[in-house]
């Protein structure tokens, strides 16, 4: 069969490309190496509504989505104490033909729908089938070759959606394998419980949901943090790391994940659970400056094969969505022009540069960079915020004024008051770029 485009992946970023292309008319194959889309899948998972209309306009009418997020909640926890900050707002919540602002999903069956979108616009769907490498013929990308027998198949376009694991495009030296302080691991367990008992241990209706980030001693002083999702009937409990980190302080990442489920904040709402799922999966994080060719002759790379996350704000599937639309429909503009060349499909990447995916990734350029060389914040700051807690809300007989006073002077022997201004100004710095 003569195809227009060849897409690599059928996660996030390349189902959003097959949907666009497909429903554009273009003569599109999906090839996956999963027996179905989403089997080696994994997320926390967070989806954001805004990215997935775009392509599906009505897709929180048959997806399957778990809860709506409506309340946001970030902890900071030292060996003792956890300091709890939370937001939950109604904006959050779906109206009348509006979905909410954002959904947990259960990638395994998430992707198998969102690939069911794209085969029902006609796109072809190949599951099972590893892409070994692409097909270089006079400096153009003019296919792929897969592992079945006689395995080439050609199109003037192929676009990855490897995912993090881009071996395909890293053997043509489109990007390379990150280094372990550029590549985050993370492990996650689904537990199962009653949809009621969900609901009185979170403090949620049937159409709210919660999430709860955690930072701190909880991750036992590697870079990141752990994370707790409410579903419908399970809940989707996890932790990342730098894998540097974890093989610095020589801890593993069940293990991690066993002292997380084990924290005193967590294990209530645990408690009676069934784990009915545990998987491992890597995110990109080597940013902006590591960023890989976005744009070959016949190639275009989205979502995490291009490091498109920000792992700051949890947010890699709207990046991954977005970039796949775009090469998308970039992708149908070639076609309708015959035109491949890097020239023509560089609209691609003047389309990123002008949405928020470059924008934002060149404004976190350098947080990622500055917590790598001061991971110390991550612990000590924990340690501060509850020290003025606890001094401040214990009621002990001594007036409020030399309670104070002690507070402040125990800080500053914490931590040398010119290191706080200066540390408080470098983060403010990286983070208001
Ligand atoms: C534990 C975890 C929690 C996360 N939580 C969130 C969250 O809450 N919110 C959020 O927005 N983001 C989250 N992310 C990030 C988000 O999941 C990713 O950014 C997003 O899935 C990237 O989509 P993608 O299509 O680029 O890659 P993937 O979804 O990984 O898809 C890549 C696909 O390509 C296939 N493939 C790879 N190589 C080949 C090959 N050679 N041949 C054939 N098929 C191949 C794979 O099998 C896979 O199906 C999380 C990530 C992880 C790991």
């Amino acid at each position: 069969m003569n195809f227009d485009v060849i897409i690599i992946g059928a996660g996030a970023a390349g189902n959003a490309a097959a949907i666009t292309l497909a429903k554009g008319g273009a003569k599109v194959l999906q090839i996956e190496r999963g027996k179905f889309p989403g089997e080696k899948n994994l997320m926390g998972g967070i989806i954001y509504s805004s990215s997935l209309e775009e392509i599906v306009p009505d897709f929180w009418k048959n997806a399957p989505i778990e809860r709506p997020i409506t309340e946001q909640n970030y902890w900071v926890s030292d060996k003792q104490s956890v300091t709890k900050l939370g937001y939950s707002d109604d904006a959050f919540k779906a109206k009348t033909e509006a979905p909410a602002h954002a959904y947990t999903v259960l990638r395994s069956e998430f992707d198998k729908w969102m690939a069911g979108e794209a085969k029902k616009h006609g796109a072809m769907f190949l599951p099972a089938t590893v892409v070994l490498d692409l097909i270089v013929e006079d400096g153009k990308v003019v296919g792929v070759v897969t592992d079945r027998p006689n395995g080439e198949i050609r199109a003037p376009l192929v676009i990855s959606g490897e995912g993090v694991n881009a071996f395909v495009s890293w053997k043509r030296n489109f990007g390379s394998k990150p280094k372990p302080d550029e590549v985050a691991l993370v492990v996650k367990e689904v537990i199962e419980l009653p949809e009621d008992v969900i609901e009185d241990r979170f403090q949620i209706s049937g159409n709210e949901g919660a999430s709860y980030e955690i930072f701190g001693d909880i991750t036992k002083g590697c870079l990141g943090y752990a994370f707790l999702y409410t579903n419908r009937k399970t809940v989707s409990i996890g932790v990342g790391s730098l894998v540097a980190d974890f093989a610095n302080n020589e801890i593993a990442s069940y293990e991690l994940l066993e002292h997380v489920k084990n924290h005193k904040s967590i294990k209530p709402f645990l408690k009676g659970g069934k784990t009915i799922e545990y998987a491992g999966h890597l995110i990109p994080e080597g940013g902006y400056k590591k960023l890989p060719t976005l744009v070959a002759d016949g190639f275009l790379m989205t979502g995490d094969a291009a490091l498109m996350v920000n792992a700051v704000h949890r947010e890699g599937s709207n990046f991954a969505f977005v970039s796949g639309r775009l090469a998308g429909e970039v992708a149908l503009e070639a076609i309708k022009n015959k035109d491949f060349s890097s020239g023509f499909l560089n609209a691609y990447r003047k389309k990123l540069e002008d949405s928020f995916i470059l924008k934002d990734l060149k404004s976190y350029e350098d947080v990622f960079p500055f917590f790598r060389k001061r991971r110390d914040i991550l612990n000590d700051y924990p340690q501060l915020i509850s020290y003025a807690a606890k001094s401040l809300l214990t009621v002990d007989g001594t007036p409020k004024g030399k309670k104070k006073k002690n507070m402040v002077k125990g800080v500053l022997k914490m931590k040398n008051p010119a290191q706080i201004v200066k540390d408080l100004y470098n983060l403010l710095k990286v983070l208001g770029k």
